[in-house]
């Protein structure tokens, strides 16, 4: 009997060990980790280079308290991620996860506007559906009834507005009026909520858990970012699931060009070797911030030596191996793959994504987009069949949290083209055994 309380619903076997995309139990048997963890280990598993960082750090120190200490292997990540980010961004923030790296530009946000003789401004808008975490802050703008439901009393849910499901709504994604159709949302919400309150708008370049790997529709990020700035709102990037190179730019934002105020990091930052995350932001902010009695915020394990040299020779091996162009030149192989399983099996209603944050949906219907019965558990069975099989995939529910049923296929980085095809013949049986 274990003593561990975790979510599974399902016992799990117990890992022994991993090594690149592949995975095994104590048992012997393998596994492809098909979805990188949670969308994590981008690098793959137990890279001797990281490794081989992570002992030599661990030789000189583990851990020196930041308020104590300035260490070398923070300030070289810190440099290395600000090189990443857009120009104006170059102040960094260590935390140790994503849910940490989304409250932290909550926190940071409401101090800058309170330097600015704002104090009306607290509203943060984010989307329905989303995920932004699970700390009370970061599911205060989570879009995802299920987990949020039980503590409505104990936070401030904040303003959504629909994120943009094109495919559902029966639109266009390529037609620009549809970009423009979403963002014009928001500022609705904003002009409803009152321009003065509205602090901050949080949304993730690319639909991560929440919607399952949905692509915004062409010129969306764009008026976004024209209308936060026309109303002095912040604009927020969740980049946890998107940083680091998952949709094939190094920032998901980047396939659109749009420069956010504010970046949360983590996941793929970390890659699975160390909790890990950041908030990125622009210098002015921080700069008035630090000007006016400091930033009141912060974690204790937050920029610990270890987590920073493991992160830093995980942005090294991502250069060195160019790995965010093989995850776009691998993802878009991947996708046809997918969409060649969308040919033959009739359940498969979506498949979407960029880079090798790629996804597909089940349906009861392909032409009405009508979900299937939720009584089904199609998310789960099929991830189960998948499992039994070898194959490790990540599914949530698709609409709200409530029905559809959507499945990340996202390997590592590193993956190749031919373990796109060993991924896709397993899906391909686990997908003929779930119709059986
Ligand atoms: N934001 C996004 C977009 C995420 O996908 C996640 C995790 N799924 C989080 C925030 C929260 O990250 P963590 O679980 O590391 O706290």
């Amino acid at each position: 009997m274990s003593n561990l309380f975790y979510q599974t619903k399902s016992p799990r076997p117990l890992l022994d060990r991993a090594q690149g995309i592949y995975m095994w139990d104590v048992d012997g048997k393998r596994y492809i980790d098909g979805s990188s963890g949670a969308m994590v280990s981008n690098l793959g598993h137990s890279d001797p280079d990281v490794l081989a960082a992570m002992r030599a750090q661990m030789d000189k120190s583990t851990f020196g308290y930041r308020l104590h200490f300035q260490t070398e292997s923070s300030e070289e990540l810190a440099r290395k991620t600000a090189a990443l980010a857009p120009e104006g961004l170059n102040k960094v923030f260590f935390v140790s996860g994503g849910s940490e790296a989304v409250e932290s530009t909550l926190k940071l946000a409401r101090q800058y506007v309170l330097t600015q003789g704002q104090a009306q401004r607290y509203k943060v808008i984010s989307r329905y559906p989303s995920y932004h975490g699970c700390t009370l802050g970061a599911l205060a703008i989570t879009g995802y009834a299920p987990m949020a439901a039980p503590f409505d009393p104990m936070m401030q849910r904040m303003p959504k507005i629909p994120a943009p499901r094109a495919y559902l709504d029966g639109l266009d994604a390529d037609d620009p009026a549809t970009g423009l159709h979403y963002a014009n949302m928001l500022e609705a919400a904003i002009l409803q909520e009152g321009s003065e309150t509205v602090m901050a708008f949080v949304v993730e370049p690319v639909g991560g858990a929440s919607t399952g790997a949905l692509v915004p529709p062409a010129g969306y990020m764009q008026r976004i970012r024209e209308i936060c700035t026309q109303y002095g709102v912040l604009l927020i990037h969740d980049e946890v699931m998107t940083g680091g190179g998952r949709t094939g730019r190094f920032f998901g934002a980047e396939h659109w060009g749009t420069v956010p105020d504010l970046i949360a990091l983590s996941k793929g930052f970390g890659s699975g070797y160390v909790p890990l995350g950041a908030m990125i932001a622009r210098d002015d902010i921080v700069e008035a911030v630090m000007q006016n009695g400091g930033f009141i915020h912060g974690f204790t394990y937050a920029g610990n030596p270890l987590a920073c040299a493991a992160g830093a020779a995980v942005l090294d091996q991502i250069a060195k191996r160019d790995l965010v162009g093989n995850a776009a030149r691998v993802g878009a192989v991947l996708q046809e793959r997918l969409e060649g399983l969308m040919q033959r099996y009739a359940l498969i209603g979506d498949v979407r994504g960029k880079g090798l944050l790629t996804a597909f949906e089940l349906m009861a219907d392909r032409a009405t987009k009508a979900p299937l019965d939720p009584a089904l558990n199609a998310h789960a069975r099929l991830v189960d069949i998948a499992y039994d099989n070898g194959l490790i995939i990540y599914s949530r529910r698709t609409r709200g949290g409530t029905s559809g049923d959507h499945f990340l296929v996202c390997p590592p980085l590193i993956t190749s083209e031919a373990q796109v095809d060993e991924i896709t013949e397993i899906l391909d049986r686990s997908l003929a055994q779930y119709m059986a």
